[in-house]
């Protein structure tokens, strides 16, 4: 089985329908036998605060964002490559009103603002957003630990990895990403907008939340929460 962990962050603000279908995809991983540490975040500094306790996790470590879907396959695949730096593509702001849909990795190490955005089939990126991503061991331990900073200014932190390994390798095709979607006149745009299926969450296990290897028993447990 892999010695790799998966860190489910999960950013402060954001609606429950957009995370069901990226809860859901993390239960298969969870049945697959991956180990899933979830971290519930409140604060604004809570994401970089957990992903802090996993960075010295002894193997590669993945970071899955609460509006990602990722399918066994894409995980396994990910787990595969032989890349120390890897990013799942993805659409942001896809759906979203007003928004211009962009491509989630940027040619140039400049951030994400008014950097040009990569190609789709593009097999380096310079910048990659977060969303989906692995890192190795020895790529963390050169770089340091990521700043206890805001999830947004979480990304450019975990983006110095390319200063130390080179440029992100890129898989395709793009992942499911919810940010925004459904977003139409007929969804209430509010933290009580109901998802159509019972709502279900990876809890964390607060023994995963240190570094070191997880055991094979501490795998993240699942509670289901009804219809809502
Ligand atoms: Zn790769």
């Amino acid at each position: 089985m892999t010695d790799a962990l998966i860190y489910y962050g999960f950013t402060p603000h954001k609606r429950r329908w957009e995370c069901q279908p990226s809860v859901e995809s993390m239960e298969l991983l969870v049945d697959a036998g991956y180990p899933v540490v979830y971290h519930p975040c409140r604060e604004a500094t809570d994401y970089a605060d957990g992903l802090r306790k996993v960075w010295h996790h002894d193997g590669p470590l993945v970071i899955i964002e609460h509006d990602m879907v990722v399918p066994v396959s894409r995980l396994r695949e990910l787990l595969a490559c032989s890349s120390p730096l890897c990013a799942h593509t993805y659409w942001i702001a896809l759906g979203v009103a007003g928004r211009r849909p962009m491509l989630s990795a940027c040619i140039n190490p400049l951030g994400p603002h008014g950097n040009a955005r990569v190609a789709i089939g593009d097999s380096v990126a310079w910048y990659a957003g977060i969303g989906c991503c692995k890192l190795t061991l020895k790529t963390r331990q050169a770089m340091g630990l990521p700043g206890l900073v805001t999830w947004t200014d979480l990304e450019v932190e975990v983006n110095r990895a390319t200063t130390v390994s080179g440029p992100w390798h890129l898989h395709w095709p793009v992942l499911e990403h919810h940010h925004g979607f459904m977003e139409a006149p007929n969804v209430r745009r509010n933290n009580q907008a109901q998802p159509a299926n019972g709502f279900t969450l990876v809890r964390p296990s607060p023994e995963l939340v240190t570094a070191g290897k997880p055991s094979r028993r501490s795998r993240a447990s699942v509670a289901h929460r009804g219809n809502g």
